[in-house]
């Protein structure tokens, strides 16, 4: 009997490494070198995403109006003949409004995309002094290219920087944030400030403080629709330089003033990724 179990497991062993050779041959040419993975390191180079916009729509060099992309916001909704957004903004708002007006808050939008033609004559405006900064003529009372532009990039973008260009950004009710401070205005601001996040939008602009201590000055009516406009501010800062803004009156100051990094980049740090600023939102109450 020894021999024979002997026997029959020398067969055994024989015949399973001769169907082992034989499927090693056959699979010879479609076999790979087995891989360990490593973590952290890709075996294989990721394909880079295309850019999802190009540098015109990102500087504001669209028509809305014949862009299948934007959408006209309905009458009752703004302030003015017409605004538009994207389409996916629009509908994120169309469900934040009916939020806010079933808890008694009417949301109207009183601006919503801008062109770089519509910025630069906001800007030239008061680059030249045709529109009051304040009570003040900026081109008299001050003559530095550098200190009019910082004056004006208080409130006001250069043309091209905008997150208006992008049809993700709204400007709400009242532009002084000394009505979001009582009454009504403060009613609606605080909804915004706890519920705003949940359909997609962010107060970019918020208190300068030291997380955010470059940029625009707080304004409590511009809220920014960050599903599309995070994507855009990534492709932006990966496509527009200093040198690139121009075409207006005073863009020889970009560069000086580091327009993309202070300003275009400036934002709120809560608004950086929805998942952070739904935490810190809610951190914050
Ligand atoms: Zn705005």
């Amino acid at each position: 009997m020894k021999d024979f179990k002997t026997i029959l497991f020398g067969n055994l062993v024989a015949t399973c490494i001769t169907l082992a050779l034989t499927a090693m041959a056959c699979n010879a040419e479609v076999q790979t070198p087995p891989t360990i993975p490593v973590p952290g390191i890709t075996r294989e180079p990721q394909p880079i995403p295309l850019p999802r916009y190009t540098i015109e729509e990102l500087m504001g060099k669209i028509v809305p109006a014949s862009d299948s992309s934007f959408v006209p916001v309905p009458k009752n909704m703004i302030t003015k003949d017409q605004i538009f957004l994207r389409r996916e903004a629009y509908s994120a708002f169309q469900k934040m409004d009916s939020a806010a007006k079933a808890e008694g808050v009417i949301l109207r939008i009183v601006s919503g995309t801008r062109t770089f033609g519509e910025q630069k004559g906001i800007w030239e405006a008061k680059w030249n002094g045709d529109k009051l900064v304040e009570g003040k003529n900026l081109k008299s009372e001050i003559p530095d290219p550098p200190g009019r532009a910082k004056k004006i990039l208080q409130y006001s973008s250069m043309p091209g920087t905008s997150r208006h260009h992008w049809g993700t950004d709204i400007d709400l009710n009242n532009l002084n944030n000394s009505w979001f401070e009582s009454g009504q205005g403060k009613i609606l601001y605080d909804w915004l400030r706890d519920n705003a996040i949940r359909f997609g939008f962010c107060q970019v602009y918020s208190a300068k403080d030291r997380s955010r201590p470059e940029g625009y000055e707080e304004e409590k009516w511009h809220w920014s629709y960050l599903p599309l406009a995070n994507q855009m501010l990534v492709e932006y800062k990966l496509m527009v330089t200093d040198e690139e803004i121009s075409g207006f009156q005073g863009s020889e100051t970009a560069v000086q003033l580091k327009i993309v990094k202070n300003y275009v980049s400036g934002i709120n740090p809560a608004c950086g990724d929805e998942q952070k600023s739904d935490e810190q939102e809610k951190n914050h109450k």
